[in-house]
């Protein structure tokens, strides 16, 4: 199905991050009609930008190539929960559909902590699917953490 292929998109774009040495999460962004205009993966280290997480590059980029700052019909497919930021940035792209892996008690945005899309300042809020791959996700994160101690 095709939310499970490009969520192996997204799990391609994490696992090269981790390689990078970044903490792996990917993210795709697919237009209205189904193809995948943009994929990416962390680069906070690389960019030395605190903000260039997956879920940014890969909106940013579909922005550019889509010549606007909002993406009304767009999916995003990402690994791991967004945080409080990517959420709000997402609201602000007006993303239709937000599918995510694993959820991110520490520091999640969605489902936990801030809950973005729940409040009233959220003045679009995308349908949001979770779990998605979510296992292969997680065992990203902790293989990638677990090397790093
Ligand atoms: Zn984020």
């Amino acid at each position: 199905m095709s939310f499970t292929s490009h969520m192996e998109t997204a799990l391609q774009e994490a696992r090269a991050a981790g390689e990078r040495g970044e903490v792996p999460v990917g993210a795709v962004v697919v237009d209205p009609s189904g193809r995948v205009v943009a994929r990416a993966g962390n680069r906070m280290r690389e960019l030395h930008d605190p903000s260039a997480h997956a879920e940014v590059l890969a909106i940013r980029a579909a922005c550019a190539a889509a010549g606007s700052e909002r993406l009304p019909g767009h999916a995003l497919y990402v690994t791991l929960e967004p945080c409080p930021a990517c959420a709000a940035i997402i609201s602000a792209a007006r993303i239709a559909r937000l599918y995510y892996g694993a959820s991110d008690p520490k520091s999640g945005g969605v489902a936990q902590g801030p809950r973005i899309f729940t409040h009233t300042q959220a003045h679009h809020v995308p349908e949001i699917y979770d779990g998605i791959a979510a296992e292969e996700s997680e065992r990203l994160l902790k293989a990638f953490f677990a090397a790093r101690r």
